[in-house]
């Protein structure tokens, strides 16, 4: 089993690499001295250390259905909440609940789902275009999608096309995994309409890694109470339950804080950095040819011919990383697209980063 090439990359980074590969959020913005706080008040409580219920936390379960039912107007309660060591520990909790004959994902998808699914051993299929997907999906599959600011494309789904979508799922009944990963993380602050919320086989994934921290490692899947009573000992077999200090920190964070008005502080600086990055390639590589995201933490593009993964490695060298789109493919096949994070640098990293990559490709 080969090891994701965005970890091998992560892996090799020093303090010197300029990154734009991972899809870290900034630690500048994490609420430090928030959860510093509400930390210790939740270590006065023994309970804090002690094992607890493997769905989750009874009352962090009813703080994210009340965020579904107020934020998302996707009507939850807590018996449809299931707590995940992050939102990645859902696809092997799912899937194993929940074998079938095809998984089909976006092309392209993200990969830490490609490589959950590749070690799986599952089969993979893959469709780009809404009308493709018609054909491809069969009762018998598995289909894994982002709806919103999607990665790595960024890509969101409109009303149109989730309509469609859901109607492709309603006469093939297959199952649904609906990533919402990114779903917080517009940069107007809207969420759009989970395709989930009228498609009754589906699994919706949420997170706080990217809104709060991920070193806390919490996540969701939000179903219908028989989905979830049927995925309760995939779960358990994997960790018993999701660490229990880490659940009632994030609870006792949004019981106490405004989740509301750490999220607008993230959005308004994540605009501020897409739109500096944006600059830098429009000035340094205007050939690189990308779409304007309207939310997340990447920009994607397309260069005319340069295949980018023998770019980024002869940019390795350079201490530069960003991430070749081939990862992304589940085919793994040759692509001129890239991804570039624009969370985590600093704006004079961003501009050296873009001004080296821009340098080395005008010699080649
Ligand atoms: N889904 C998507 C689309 C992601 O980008 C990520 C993290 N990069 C995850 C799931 C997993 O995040 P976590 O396990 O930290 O919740």
């Amino acid at each position: 089993m080969k090891r994701s090439y965005i970890r091998e990359i992560l892996d090799s980074i020093n303090e010197n690499t300029i990154s734009f590969a991972g899809g870290l959020p900034n630690k500048k913005l994490f609420p430090l001295k928030q959860i510093k706080q509400v930390s210790l008040k939740v270590l006065e409580n023994p309970d804090s250390l002690q094992y607890s219920q493997s769905q989750g936390l009874e009352k962090l379960r009813e703080e994210i259905a009340n965020i579904y039912t107020n934020k998302f107007n996707f009507k939850t309660n807590k018996e449809e909440i299931l707590i995940t060591t992050g939102s990645q520990q859902a696809f092997d909790i799912i899937l194993k609940a929940f074998t079938r004959d095809e998984i089909i994902v976006q092309s392209p998808s993200y990969v830490g789902a490609i490589g959950a699914f590749k070690a799986l051993k599952l089969k993979i299929n893959s469709f780009e275009k809404i009308n493709q997907l018609k054909n491809t999906l069969k009762q018998s599959n598995i289909l894994y999608l982002m709806s919103d600011f999607q990665n790595p494309n960024t890509r969101s789904y409109t009303k149109k096309e989730r309509i469609t979508i859901e109607q492709i799922l309603k006469t093939k009944s297959s199952i649904l995994i609906e990533d919402g990963a990114y779903s917080f993380l517009s940069f107007d602050g809207n969420i759009s309409q989970a395709i989930s919320s009228n498609y009754n086989n589906s699994f919706h994934l949420g997170t706080f890694s990217k809104i709060i921290a991920p070193g806390l490692r919490v996540g969701w899947i939000r179903a219908k109470k028989e989905n979830i009573q049927k995925i309760l000992f995939a779960k358990e077999a994997l960790d018993l339950h999701t660490s229990t200090l880490n659940q009632m920190i994030i609870c006792e964070y949004l019981n106490t804080y405004n989740l509301e008005k750490h999220l607008k502080i993230i959005r308004e600086d994540y605009y501020k950095r897409m739109i500096f990055l944006s600059k830098c390639f429009k000035k340094f590589m205007p050939y690189f040819n990308f779409e304007l995201p309207k939310g997340g933490m990447f920009i994607y593009g397309k260069f005319k011919n340069i295949d980018t993964m023998n770019l980024a490695k002869r940019m390795q060298k350079f201490n530069i990383a960003f991430v070749p789109a081939t990862v992304f493919y589940h085919d793994e096949r040759r692509s001129n697209e890239a991804r570039f994070n624009f969370t985590n640098l600093s704006y004079r990293q961003m501009l050296v980063g873009i001004k080296k990559i821009a340098k080395f490709i005008e010699k080649i």
